[in-house]
């Protein structure tokens, strides 16, 4: 069979916040797949990008006082703890605001215009005189046309869910400055999918077989049909702003921009590219091939511009153009629809920072995920019964109860089975294969499903032949080595199958059996007779409900609007070099005693072992977080050569790191820094 090769991408997240737990989901649905093929042996090249332009990171990051460019960095310096904490294997993460994106999108523009794609037309546009800018339609308000209620956007009312334009608003004013809009005119270039070109390609385009799933072809069909009367059907898209802009420029268009969304999917290009440069590898070579299969998956808010706009740029410019559009619905928790200023209540990064396993997440969303464009729902408790019963309960059960016995008793080493025994594996081996169907087509909750019965079937067998008996039975040794190995020749085909879903695992799995990584053709092969496995060790823990109460335990109101745009409620600092860091001299610091400063709510006073021959004495306004007895015995970091400080309880001779938010009224809360365990007194840091 020949390889496949796969390019495979998930949507740019916009980079004007952190992840939430719907980019994590639409991640571990890609990743998935990407396990699930690599498994296969096929070539996958996996890729993604921050979304960086646009006049909502631009208005942003002028709030925070830096440039466009920094926010979208400080955005993207917050991306790796999500995708390493959730195993996300991405092999590339680029950007959009890089060289290979602004040549790309400009030669695909060229094309479009070559092609005689590209129409101009002057419209109408609310402009803001103080700002000396046009608004964007979010950047509008006033009253609502419909029902008169105040403050709601250019687009659309919150109160009432009338659609309107910007300009049927009622007393308009700019959300930026308050001010008055205007109206003026300006000439923008639109993207011409009226054209019968482009009509009769995107109606071939989607109705190809695999390019979409049914239901999304269901509603790409009203976008396309027209009424009597000729109205409807697909209209010019408009592609450009104007200056100031955070974009691509328009080629022999000054002071025109690329509408972010126009710039947005070709980043899916640049990142492929810029992974090629790394990797060694011709991207337009790769890309010419026929035989590459290009996958997006996305969500099902931005299918117009995936299933319409993003084909017919592609191959209007004479590009390949994608052999799937894989969308999925959106997360919903406990049945709430996520809000855009509050997120859902479940913190992907708080998830990780509470020592939650990752791939109980990733087996809870897989079980979830049919390949259909429906909504997935995360309800704890079902996400605690799932985990703990399937998981915990019966899979990795089946390793701990027989490993032992076949450690203790036979140095690890498998023995030789029975044909009941090996009627039981074939059983499975037939039973797992076609889950590669189901894996292929996203269908993860069939595959899980099945999975799971089959678990099912290897514990009635564990409890049938009872080993935990056999094992008191002195003529019972052969029949105890059969069918402790059985279980764990049963315990490695279900561990191959779930190998997509559960790398973290996986890891454990392969080093416990001792084996190489799984392929998914290791399914129709057994360890056999002989094989040694090494010791068990505890494969998962069970998830706690306190851990859950953490989860979402109600976090501190929201600061103000635009909160993304302030991390930790205050702009960062002015750039320093290395140098002016190495000023600093940051210690670890034992905190040997710890005790209330009477006279004072606000400090206590730490007694710091710093590796020196005295002890310091330091006092820090954290006694409204700390109870002393919480602190003694820790090690923190202290910068140790803060000129010592006459106060009023004594002299301080040093200071000890803690974090708090700026605005520490709405944000309350101080979190003292701690080292990592082996980190020794005196040690520094930097
Ligand atoms: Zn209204």
């Amino acid at each position: 069979m020949t390889q496949r090769r796969l390019f495979v991408t998930t949507a740019l997240p916009y980079a004007n916040g952190n992840f939430h737990i719907g980019h994590i989901m639409e991640y571990i649905q890609a990743d998935i797949w990407v396990r699930y093929q690599r498994m296969k042996g096929e070539e996958v090249h996996f890729v993604c990008a921050d979304d960086a332009h646009g006049a909502p990171i631009m208005i942003a990051a002028e709030k925070a006082g830096i440039t466009p460019q920094a926010f979208v960095a400080n955005i993207a310096a917050g991306r790796k703890p999500y995708l390493d904490g959730f195993n996300i294997a991405f092999d590339n993460w680029h950007s959009t605001d890089v060289p290979e994106n602004h040549a790309l999108a400009q030669d695909i523009y060229r094309s479009l215009r070559d092609a005689g794609l590209i129409a101009t037309k002057t419209i109408e546009q609310f402009f803001d005189p103080e700002k000396n800018m046009f608004l964007p339609d979010r950047f509008i308000k006033g009253e609502c046309p419909k029902c008169g209620a105040k403050d709601q956007y250019g687009d659309s009312c919150e109160s009432c869910g009338a659609v309107y334009a910007p300009t049927e608003l009622k007393n308009p004013y700019s959300a930026l400055s308050g001010a008055t809009p205007v109206m003026k005119t300006s000439e923008h270039y639109f993207f011409k999918l009226s054209d019968p070109r482009c009509v009769a390609f995107l109606e071939a385009w989607t109705h190809t077989e695999g390019h979409l799933q049914p239901e999304v072809l269901n509603k790409i069909k009203e976008w396309f049909s027209t009424s009597a009367d000729g109205s409807g059907g697909l209209s010019d898209w408009d592609i450009s702003r104007d200056a100031p802009y955070f974009g691509i420029e328009i080629p022999d268009a000054p002071g025109k921009y690329f509408y972010v969304w126009l710039d947005a999917p070709i980043g899916y290009l640049a990142s492929l590219k810029n992974h090629f440069s790394k990797i060694g590898g011709d991207f337009d070579a790769f890309m010419a091939d026929p035989a590459t299969e290009q996958h997006h998956f996305i969500g099902k808010d931005i299918t117009y511009f995936h299933t319409l706009f993003w084909p017919a740029m592609l191959h209007f410019s004479g590009r390949k153009t994608p052999n799937a559009v894989h969308v999925h619905g959106f997360l919903t928790v406990s049945g709430e629809k996520m809000s855009k200023s509050r997120g859902t209540g479940l913190d992907p990064l708080k998830y990780l920072n509470l020592g939650m396993n990752p791939d109980w997440l990733r087996y809870y969303i897989a079980a979830k995920l049919n390949g259909r464009n429906e909504d997935v729902d995360f309800n704890a408790e079902d996400f605690m019964a799932r985990v703990n019963s399937d998981l915990v309960g019966k899979f990795v059960n089946i390793a701990s109860r027989t490993a032992g016995f076949l450690n203790k008793r036979f140095a690890g080493q498998l023995g030789a089975i029975g044909a009941d025994d090996k009627a039981l594996l074939d059983g499975l081996q037939a039973a797992l294969l076609p889950i590669s169907a189901m894996y292929e087509s996203l269908d993860y909750a069939r595959a899980l499903r099945e999975i799971m019965a089959q678990t099912d079937r290897v514990n009635e067998y564990v409890a049938h032949h009872k080993p935990w008996e056999l094992a008191k039975q002195p003529d019972a040794e052969a029949r105890l080595q059969a069918v402790c190995t059985t279980s764990i020749e049963a315990f490695r085909l279900l561990s191959i199958a779930l190998k997509p879903v559960m790398p973290a695992l996986t890891i454990g799995v392969e080093s416990f059996l001792q084996v190489t990584p799984f392929k998914f053709s290791d399914l129709a092969t057994t360890l056999g007779a002989g094989h040694t496995i090494g010791a068990y060790q505890h494969l998962m823990q069970r998830v706690e409900a306190t851990q859950l109460d953490a989860l979402f335990e109600a976090a501190a109101p929201a600061v103000d609007a635009v909160p993304a745009a302030l991390p930790g409620g205050e702009a960062l600092a002015a750039p320093i070099t290395i140098d002016d860091f190495a000023k600093v001299d940051l210690r670890i610091a034992h905190i040997v005693n710890c005790e209330p400063v009477e006279g004072s709510s606000k400090l206590l006073r730490l007694t710091l072992d710093v590796g020196e021959a005295t002890t310091r004495n330091v006092f820090s306004g954290i006694a409204s977080a700390y109870q002393p007895a919480d602190l003694v015995g820790k090690y923190t970091l202290m910068v140790a050569n803060l000129a010592p400080r006459k106060m009023k309880f004594g002299v301080s001779e040093g200071m000890v790191l803690a974090a708090s938010h700026a605005d520490e009224k709405a944000t309350p809360g101080i979190y003292i820094l701690q080292a990592w365990p082996g980190a020794q007194p005196g040690m520094r840091v930097r």
